[in-house]
């Protein structure tokens, strides 16, 4: 049994080194000149930067976690969290329902108020019987939050991040997965007693050195040379039980093809799409992610990344601290920011030049009063088209015609934009555990 694994990303590797572990031919197939998707990583001049957006390895699911501890080995580091959203020039908790203490008295009084106002109204639903599941994230984060909360900060700060109306994407995402904070805590909080949101995420780890590379390297060491780097798959058939896999060039055969890269890139690599399987991929939405890099001559906050909600701090959504997650990540003394813009095709992040982009990113950052310019030794920018998927209202009718039609030809779908689904690395490599022990028959 020869498997061919379309995309070589954290999923893809994952699943080859599983496969591989259980005696299978695998063959990964990536269109990209080198592997690691969205985990890749970069160093220049000693500082070393996730081209796909700031990366922290954490999670709650305890297997997968000990794996990737165990697969990076000693090449791992661990940071407490330290994490601020920027409000109104103060830097406030996260999450921000855990720092109200730090806002100015006006909002702290209108959090506490409304959010107290949607316990109640929550309250009174369920007791009448009429509690209806909230239907648009807009709705949902009225109701979890309310009005205070939603409007100093979850309101604009989601607006930024998802560039696209929050009363047209969908709240089935968030809805049991991201749950109401008890009110005592928010009292607590409000109080300045101190309180932690996210508990999961309170500890997190991070390589050494090499950035996120090294764990999707650590990963895809036994399997390297199973990796064909610029092979970018235009077409995906099936004769006689066996796939066809081409580049337009050479041809791979394969007794099972497990595909990691985008929707978008599959469907139209298979022949015969009916209409309505295009329509319906063409409705996906997602956001790319541009990655604005900055190394410094001089130390930075002593933060782990902080939220930047407000229009007025320009496109970026987050800045994150990499020389703050461990000691490779910069040289000795000196301080480094990634600054992560999510974009939508033809916008204004899209279609910046680099050169303006990184300005643009350096300027806000002095406003803030995080950098000197002068202290400035390094930029780069890197551009991520897929980053995130993004829930609008259409969306699981949408993915449930594409992936069944995916299922009728034969391909299987692991990983986050082959599922098309908010899922970090635990979650890529939770899908890619599960997918072999379900499917290898020598697991
Ligand atoms: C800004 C940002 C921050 C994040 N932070 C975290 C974090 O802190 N912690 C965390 O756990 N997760 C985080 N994630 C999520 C994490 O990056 C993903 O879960 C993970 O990298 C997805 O891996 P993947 O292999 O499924 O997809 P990808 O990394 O997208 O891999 C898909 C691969 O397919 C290849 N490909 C595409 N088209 C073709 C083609 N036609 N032929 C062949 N190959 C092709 C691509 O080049 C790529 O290598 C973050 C994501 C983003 C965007």
């Amino acid at each position: 049994m020869t498997t061919a694994i379309l995309g070589a990303g954290l999923t893809g590797c994952t699943l080859a080194r599983l496969l591989a572990e259980m005696g299978e031919e695998v063959v990964v197939l990536e269109a990209a000149g080198d592997y690691g998707g969205l985990c890749r990583s970069v160093t220049m001049d000693g500082f070393t930067f996730d081209l796909g957006g700031s990366h922290i390895i954490f999670s709650r699911d305890e297997e997968v976690m000990a794996w990737m501890r165990t697969t990076l080995g000693q090449n791992r580091e661990e940071r407490h969290r330290e994490t601020k959203c920027f409000y109104r020039s103060r830097y406030v908790q996260y999450p921000f329902e855990n720092g109200l203490y730090d806002l100015p008295p006006d909002d702290r009084f209108r959090c506490v108020d409304g959010f107290v106002r949607a316990v109640i109204a929550a309250e009174l639903a369920a007791e009448s019987g009429e509690e209806a599941p909230a239907r648009t994230f807009l709705d949902w984060i009225y109701r979890t939050f309310g009005d205070g909360i939603a409007n100093c900060y979850m309101v604009p700060y989601n607006e930024k991040i998802w560039k696209y109306p929050l009363d047209e994407m969908s709240a089935h995402w968030v809805d049991g997965r991201v749950p109401r904070p008890p009110l005592a805590d928010v009292l607590r909080a409000a109080c300045g007693l101190p309180t932690e949101g996210y508990v999961h995420q309170a500890v997190f780890s991070y390589p050494a050195s090499g950035g996120i590379e090294a764990l999707v390297r650590a990963i895809a060491a036994p399997i390297e040379d199973r990796i064909r780097c610029g092979f970018c798959v235009r077409s995906v058939r099936r004769e006689e039980g066996r796939f066809l896999i081409s580049d337009g060039k050479t041809t791979v055969v394969a007794d099972r093809c497990i595909s990691t890269i985008p929707l978008q890139a599959l469907i139209p690599a298979i022949d015969e799409v009916p209409p309505e399987v295009a329509d319906a991929v063409g409705r996906l939405v997602y956001n790319g992610v541009a990655c604005v890099f900055v190394g410094l001559q001089a130390p930075v906050p002593p933060f782990s990344w902080v939220y930047l909600p407000e229009a007025e701090l320009g496109y970026a959504n987050r800045v994150s601290f990499p020389s703050n997650y461990s000691t490779g990540a910069a040289p000795s003394g000196y301080g480094s920011i990634l600054a992560e813009c999510t974009y939508r095709p033809g916008d204004p992040v899209d279609t910046m030049d680099d050169a303006a982009l990184i300005d643009h990113v350096l300027d806000r950052l002095e406003a803030m009063g995080v950098l000197s310019i002068e202290d400035v030794v390094v930029t780069g920018v890197a551009r991520q088209p897929f980053a995130y998927v993004v829930y609008d209202l259409a969306y699981q009718e949408s993915v449930r015609i594409v992936r069944e039609f995916v299922a009728e030809r034969g391909v299987d779908l692991v990983g986050r934009f082959a599922e098309f689904e908010y899922l970090n690395m635990d979650g890529c490599i939770r899908h890619a555990l599960d997918y072999v022990r379900g499917h290898c028959r020598c697991a």
